[in-house]
């Protein structure tokens, strides 16, 4: 299928590694330019030679941190008018409420509430006057279902959510859609992270409790980063005009409901 989004031009945040480098691949492999940011200037540079080679769209790397004010202006002045745009950025920590000042709950709404709020205050504008923009922002699974111990993230996306469900009915009627995509468990560095946390609690090897974690899911596996960012690319195809305001859970069946 063609998505018809060959030329457009995208920017994938935190996607050196893990779900925003699976966007930011099948983004490029249709054609699409993409700019991608993360932190270190290495493993980004590797990443962006490794998406050239797949002979797509153009690739530019921006080393950043996403969540400052100056990272989110980097980014804009590599790429001024994206007509895509991927929200993304790491995960707040694992804890206790209990724990929790009020200086680790800003960090967690400035990474995963206010950034790609003042990305998509940002970019959707010119979306709406080129009358063409597709905005996915990568939030979690816990969204629905919340993680008893990630709590930072159930509320600092929650927030994001509500925002999202709002705009994105007053953005589609001139071609400007705004989704979210929630992933369940992703076979990443980050996943990997928790069950080494996970590994030295319940005396376990990694591969023992990533094992076991995988054959607790109805597919009996994690999600792939491909499977993740094929279907943020279909999201941001010409074809999928007429959705928008959703949060499409990939985890896997875990979720359990009828609807
Ligand atoms: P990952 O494999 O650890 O990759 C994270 C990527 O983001 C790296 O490229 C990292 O590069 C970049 N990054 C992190 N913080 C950044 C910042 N402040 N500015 C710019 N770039 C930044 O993580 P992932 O598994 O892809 O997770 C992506 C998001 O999905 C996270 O918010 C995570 O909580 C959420 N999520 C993941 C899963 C899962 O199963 N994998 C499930 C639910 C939710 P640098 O470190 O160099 O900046």
């Amino acid at each position: 299928m063609d998505l018809g989004i060959a030329g457009k031009k995208a920017i994938v945040c935190a996607a050196s590694k893990g779900l925003g480098r699976g966007c930011a691949e099948s983004l490029a492999r249709e054609g699409v330019d993409v700019t991608i940011c993360a932190r270190s200037e290495g493993p980004l540079n590797e990443t962006a030679d490794a998406i050239r080679a797949l002979d797509g769209g153009a690739v530019n790397a921006v080393a950043c941190d996403i969540t400052t004010e100056e990272g989110r202006q980097a980014v804009l002045d590599a790429c001024p008018n994206p007509d895509i745009l991927i929200n993304n950025a790491g995960g707040p920590p694992p804890g206790d409420f209990r724990d929790w000042e009020r200086d680790d709950w800003i960090s967690a709404v400035d990474s995963n509430m206010l950034t790609p709020i003042f990305l998509i205050k940002a970019t959707v504008d010119g979306m709406i006057e080129r009358k063409f923009g597709r905005i996915v922002n990568i939030t979690s699974g816990a969204v629905k279902s919340p993680i008893e111990i990630l709590g930072l993230s159930n509320g600092a996306r929650a927030g994001l959510t509500g925002f999202v469900a709002g705009i994105s009915r007053q953005t589609v009627r001139h071609n400007v859609t705004i989704n979210n995509l929630l992933p369940g468990p992703f076979d990443t560095d980050r996943l990997r992270g928790n069950f080494k946390v996970q590994s030295e609690k319940l005396g376990l090897s990694i591969e023992e409790v990533a094992a076991k974690r995988a054959a607790g899911n109805p597919a009996g596996r994690f999600g792939t980063a491909h499977e993740f960012g094929e279907m943020c690319a279909f999201i941001c195809s010409d074809q999928a005009g007429f959705m928008t305001g959703q949060n499409f859970l990939m985890d896997g069946g875990a979720f359990n409901s009828t609807m």
